[in-house]
Order: structure tokens, then sequence, then C-alpha cells
């Protein structure tokens, strides 16, 4: 042996000396199957420090970020798609396809379970999301397309669009559609369609998600989020606070907090150019000045994505029996409280986690809270879906949004 092999063997001998190894408690359970098992819900609930200890208050985060698929939107797609797989709906033998009108997060879900499971997956867009979120679609194989953002009652908004192509779905281009009578299977989300000439299991089929109107959404918080939250906490908390985009997570959660315990407030984050606000506060989406001044009112008009809405959807309508109180996040205050928690906490979160953190404090501030109680909400991303908007400072200088995380330490000192 060489002096060189010598001395790495006595290395060796030396560390493995020091090393005692600690009983292990064997556990046959751990494994689980595919990227569907890691969807296992149970993500960790995280107290933040920074604001928890300048206002004396717990404030606890639900780790969403840590789904595999990135967010809290692994929860939802899995359980649309098996309850459409319990109706009959999807077969991977007959190569269905699942369409879905998203902003991106549930077509990221939609498009990672779908292949684990043998669908395929069209998810439509609008243009102007950040476009990593169009790129991680593109690598999980989906097909995508972008659609210029446009009103609700427009044919070509997203989510009509992915309605249509699901309703289609499995038409040769050439025939008209007049000629091909139709069996439409419609709950009322469920859109699945075929000939009537054909057999209805072997036919291709097109099914349309449907996230703002499916019920299988609100469930998926109900028996999922809200359970897990009252575990976690042993049934104390003060407060849930959440953003709404279909209201699929405030609705469910919301109902089943309620449900253990009816004075915990349902309190809503609501970015601006969203009539959530206004839906709670006044009752109406929106009012007469503002619909008058706003050229785009059926667009929410924010750099924070996935949150906030300008119509009532089956989910939303769950959802407003339930909220208690309501606040109205800046952009400037989202992008500065996801900078304050990088900062002070090392929380690299996207952009709805951001205002929903900064609607406790404002809670906290209005309750005059300071002795301990708690407040849950709902980290629905990472930071790292947002690297070319909401974190790019480029970006925000050139859409005037102040990056100013002093915002947060005036907003925690105020009185
Ligand atoms: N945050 C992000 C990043 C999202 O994509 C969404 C869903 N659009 C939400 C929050 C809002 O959740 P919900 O649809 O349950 O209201």
């Amino acid at each position: 042996t060489s002096v060189a092999q010598y001395r790495r063997e006595k290395k060796k001998e030396e560390v493995n000396d020091k090393f005692e190894p600690r009983p292990i408690e064997l556990r046959s359970d751990e494994v689980v199957d595919g990227v569907v098992g890691l969807i296992a819900g149970n993500t960790p609930l995280v107290r933040i420090p920074s604001l928890s200890r300048a206002l004396g208050v717990e404030i606890l985060g639900k780790a969403e970020f840590l789904n595999p698929g990135g967010s809290v939107k692994d929860r939802v797609a899995l359980r649309m798609i098996e309850d459409a797989e319990q109706a009959g709906y999807l077969h991977p033998y007959t190569g269905s396809r699942i369409f879905e009108g998203t902003v991106g997060s549930t077509g990221i879900s939609i498009a990672t379970i779908a292949k684990a499971k043998g669908y395929d997956a069209t998810i439509i867009m609008p243009d102007d999301v950040a476009k990593e979120k169009v790129q991680a679609l593109k690598c999980l194989g989906a097909d995508v397309e972008q659609v210029r953002p446009a009103s609700i009652v427009d044919k070509k908004q997203y989510v009509n669009l992915a309605r249509q192509r699901a309703l289609h779905f499995g038409e040769p281009p050439s025939s008209p559609s007049s000629h091909r009578p139709h069996i439409q299977t419609a709950t009322s989300s469920v859109v699945v369609t075929t000939t009537a000439s054909e057999d209805l299991r072997l036919k291709p089929r097109g099914f349309f998600a449907d996230q703002f109107e499916n019920m299988s959404n609100y469930y998926a918080h109900l028996e999922g989020t809200g359970p897990e939250i009252w575990r976690q906490t042993n049934g104390r908390v003060d407060a849930f606070v959440s953003g709404a985009g279909t209201g699929g997570t405030i609705a469910g959660t919301g109902q089943f907090l309620k449900s253990m315990d009816e004075n915990i407030l349902v309190v809503l984050a609501d970015p601006e150019g969203s009539g959530l606000y206004n839906k709670i506060k006044h009752g109406v989406m929106y009012d007469r000045k503002e619909r008058e001044g706003s050229k785009r009112r059926h667009q929410v008009d924010t750099v924070v994505e996935g949150i906030g809405n300008n119509r009532m959807t089956n989910n939303i309508e769950l959802a407003v029996s339930n909220i208690d109180d309501a606040y109205r996040i800046t952009d400037e205050e989202a992008v500065a409280m996801s900078r304050y928690l990088v900062q002070h906490d090392g929380l690299f979160l996207g952009s709805s986690s951001a205002c929903n953190l900064v609607a406790c404090v404002k809670l906290v501030k209005r309750m005059g809270w300071r002795e301990g109680q708690r407040l849950v909400t709902i980290l629905c991303d990472s930071g790292s879906r947002h690297y070319s908007k909401f974190w790019n400072d480029d970006y925000l200088r050139a859409a005037d949004i102040p990056i100013n995380p002093s915002l947060i330490d005036d907003l925690l000192s105020s009185s």
C-alpha cells in the first residue's frame, strides 16, 4: 500500500470511531408511491419568526410551497382528477385529455398528475403571467395556449376557451360541430364530451377540470387543509387569513374551522383590482364610481398572481358567507412583505403568500391583539415561481411599484 492509501484508511478509521449510530425506529410505511404519493397533504405549519416576535402573537403559515408541484394547487388538482376518475369521466386507457384555464399553479399541478396517471393536459392561460410558469408547464409536457387577458364574458377568455376546447375535443377540425351530435354529460362543473354514435368507453374524452366551479376544489380544503390546521394547532386558532382566486381555499378551510369553533375569524386578503373586498364589505363587487373608472373591470390588475377575482363562482359563493372581514392589500405592501421576510427570516415566498401575511399584520393591528393570539395563513407558493415579475426589481420599477421593505417596519410599529 502506498503512503496515501494508508493515510486514507487511517482517516476513515478515525471518522468511523467517532460515529455512534443511534437506535432507529423502523417504519415500513414511509415509502410513498410516485409523485401522487407525495401529494399527501400534511404540509408543515411554520411560525414566521420576525412577524410573531414583533407583534407578540403567533403568525403561522401552512407551507404549501413544499408540495411537489410547488403550490397549494396540488391538493386541488389531485382531488378534481380523482373525483372525475371515480365518476367515470377520466380513463387512462382511452387517452383522456384534461383541459384547464389557469394563471399557472393549477396547470402545473394538473400537468404533473396527468403525466403520472397517463393523461394528456391542455392548459390555457393569460399571456401576462410570469413566464417561468409557462416554462414549467412545457417541461411537464403539457400543451400550453396563451391568450390575451379578456373579460369573462368574452369567448376567448382563458377559462371559456378551456371549456370550449374540452367540449370539442376529438372532433376532426374540418367537420362542422353541428353535424356531429354531442352527448354532453355535465354536472354543475364537469363537461365530458363524446359523439352519440361512438362507444362511450373507448372514445378519448376531454375533461374540463373547471377549478372555479368544481366543488372538488372546495372539498380538498374542507377535508384536507382545514382538518390539518385544526390538528396542527391543537384546535387553538383565533383567525384564518387567506386570499381567494377560485375561492376554494378560503371556502373549504374557513368552513371547516368555523364548524369546529364559530369564534374563529375568517379573513380575506384581497389584492388591488379585485372586487372581492367590496363584495365582503359592501355586498357588491364594485361601487358605481369604480365601475365607471375601470377599463378592465373583469381583470385583476395587480402584480400579485393567483388571488383576486371579479366574479362570483361556486367556490367564492361558498366562501362569502363565512368571511368575517377583508383587507385590501396594495402591490407595494405585498412586495415590501416579501422582501422583509427574506431579510429577517430567509423565507422566499410568492406574491399571494406575501399578501396573506400583510393581511395578518393588519388584522392583528385592528384587533389590538398582542398576547399570544394565533393566526394561521397559507404560504401558497415560493418566490421561485415569480422571478420574472414579482421578484424582478426591474420589472417592478418599470411598473412603478416601489420596493420598500421598511413599509413593514412602519406597519408593525403602528398603533
Ligand atoms: N396563491 C396562488 C399562487 C394560487 O395559484 C392560487 C390559486 N389561483 C391561490 C393562491 C388562491 O387559491 P384559491 O384558488 O383556492 O382561492
